[in-house]
């Protein structure tokens, strides 16, 4: 396997070298993000020098979840089904989807709910009008928050490690829709019987103007069960 093969490569790193590794990756992620959200959003797409800062800091956020998500492997408390078995990927990548967007989804009606917390997260909701550069405009507590949710989930359950590549693909694309200035989904999705149960990027961008309503990320589902949607 590649993963495991890559994993086991870095083991024969020193630590400083590792932080390089995971900074330069995620930074690359952050790039194609941005990069991406520019061919969509051309226009949209602008930060503030305000808001620079934050977004370094959330890239040092993610590099340390990464470091520290590897660090678990290393020490075997995350434990990774490196098997192709398809039905294992399949069941893995949907119970991941399920248990990321549950947890994440009462993490953040906490942080509108919390008196401590909404402060932290009303970083993010400075932009009301969202591009992709408000998705790396978060708090490091909040930043943090989501890594230790994703971290948790993973040192208690083993996933396999396609599921996983899934899933962080699938998050960041998330992430990006959910920014968007311009709605990327056709007029049926919130009709139809199958699609109205996966968030758009309406849905998120309704979250930015009505702070109260569509606390999910990438189902409607909990906002659905427990009457927060618009
Ligand atoms: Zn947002
Ligand atoms: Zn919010």
């Amino acid at each position: 396997m590649i993963v495991q093969k890559w994993l086991e490569i870095l083991s024969h790193y020193n630590l400083f070298t590792v932080i390089v590794f995971f900074l330069i990756e995620n930074l690359l992620l952050m790039l194609l993000a941005i990069g991406i959200g520019k061919i969509i959003d051309r226009e949209a797409t602008k930060i503030k020098k305000s808001d620079i800062k934050w977004v370094i800091s959330t890239l040092l956020c993610n590099m340390l979840v990464t470091l520290i998500g590897y660090k678990l492997y290393q020490y075997q408390i995350i434990k990774i089904d490196f098997s192709t078995s398809f039905f294992a990927i399949v069941l893995d990548t949907l119970l991941l989807i399920l248990l990321m967007d549950f947890f994440m989804f009462c993490f953040h009606y906490l942080a509108h709910k919390l008196t401590w917390f909404h402060p932290i997260h009303q970083l993010h909701h400075t932009h009301i009008d969202t591009n992709v550069y408000s998705l790396f405009v978060l708090n490091p507590i909040e930043t943090l928050g989501f890594g230790t949710i994703w971290l948790i989930i993973i040192s208690i359950v083993e996933f396999n490690f396609i599921s996983i590549i899934l899933y962080l693909i699938l998050n960041l694309s998330y992430g990006i829709i959910g920014h968007l200035n311009n709605d990327i989904f056709p007029n049926f999705w919130n009709t139809n019987v199958v699609t109205k149960w996966i968030s758009t990027t309406q849905f998120h961008s309704n979250h930015h103007k009505n702070e109260s309503h569509n606390f999910g990320f990438y189902f409607t589902i909990w906002d659905k069960i427990f009457k927060t949607i618009i």
